[in-house]
């Protein structure tokens, strides 16, 4: 399978990001999605982690089923939260051997109110990198989060890049949280190469298809849902319109990010199709 150092090494990425389902029904679905997306050929497609312990096995479960069942490369999220070294080397030691090299290493987040704190021998997604890159001794993809809009945790901006650099010396790449300019990610890149750092940067994009839901994604994300676009979507109540805004306001987006000399383009799905279909197709995106 491809590593994802190596597709960016060679040209542009587009990639989507899924997340595992915990239902029957939900598993239909994400299947059929992934049929609809398969004909796009993405570079990559990467599957979250429950970082509380909720979806643990189900992450390993789709990733092996999208390694061993389509043609797409997959990435699997890994979180610090919740695991010891040991924990992490068994992980790994599985994915290596069904020839899934590609994980993007996270802090983590608990999600759900039956979530449980365990205890972790991690405390940042640095410390996470850095015993992947010493310890596991393979030549393991890895990829990181980053923040455009600075991390809500992050005392101040500062800080936050600081910390940000020292993780992106280690890392192949990065995919940022979502946002809906293009300032942010153009700040950011510009940010890392004050601070010496040029690793390939992939922008995270969030086409707006529910209102309340992307709006309360933004504020625990910390990304700032702009007043034009929140005042563009203040009447519409009808959902194929909201849909057909994010995705016009999205093409947009994606648009200046290539012209901005973004690496890649990575798609939060939602587990579903249509939004990142219609974006493709706007893009006119190549489909090889
Ligand atoms: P870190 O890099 O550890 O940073 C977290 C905070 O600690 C930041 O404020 C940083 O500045 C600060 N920090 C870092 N190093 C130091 C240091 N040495 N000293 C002091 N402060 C420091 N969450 C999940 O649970 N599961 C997922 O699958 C998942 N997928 C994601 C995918 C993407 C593309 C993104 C952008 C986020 C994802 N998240 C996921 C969310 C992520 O786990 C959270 O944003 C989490 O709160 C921070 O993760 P991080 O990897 O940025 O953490």
């Amino acid at each position: 399978m491809a590593k994802i150092v190596d597709l960016l090494a060679s040209g542009r990425t587009f990639s989507f990001e899924f997340f595992p389902p915990k239902t029957a029904a939900a598993e239909l679905a994400l299947l059929h999605t992934i049929a609809e997306l398969e004909p796009l050929h993405p570079s990559f497609v990467s599957v979250t982690y429950g970082a509380g312990g909720s979806t643990r096995e189900l992450t390993r479960d789709l990733v092996m089923w999208v390694r061993r069942d389509t043609s797409i490369t997959p990435m699997a999220h890994l979180t610090c939260i919740g695991h010891t070294k040991r924990e992490i080397d068994e992980i790994i030691a599985m994915y290596l051997e069904h020839g899934v090299e590609n994980i993007l290493a996270l802090g983590g987040d608990l999600s759900t109110e039956t979530d449980q704190a365990r205890p972790s021998d991690f405390t940042y997604a640095t410390d996470l990198v850095t015993h992947l890159r010493t310890r596991t001794n393979t030549s393991l993809s890895i990829g990181v989060a980053a923040h455009p809009e600075v991390h809500p945790r992050s005392p101040d901006r500062a800080s936050d890049r600081r910390h940000l650099a020292e993780k992106l010396r280690m890392a192949d790449f990065a995919i940022t949280q979502f946002f809906f300019e293009v300032k942010h990610y153009v700040r950011l890149v510009e940010e890392l190469a004050e601070l010496g750092v040029h690793t390939p940067i992939i922008p995270g994009i969030m086409p707006v298809t529910n209102k309340s839901q992307v709006q309360r994604m933004s504020q625990m994300s910390g990304a700032v849902f702009p007043e034009w676009l929140s005042d563009r979507l203040a009447d519409v109540g009808d959902h194929d319109e909201v849909q057909r805004i994010g995705i016009e306001t999205a093409t947009l987006l994606c648009s200046e990010l290539l012209d901005a000399g973004a690496p890649g383009l990575h798609f939060y799905t939602l587990n579903r199709s249509t939004a990142t279909r219609h974006i493709y197709e706007n893009l006119g995106l190549p489909r090889v």
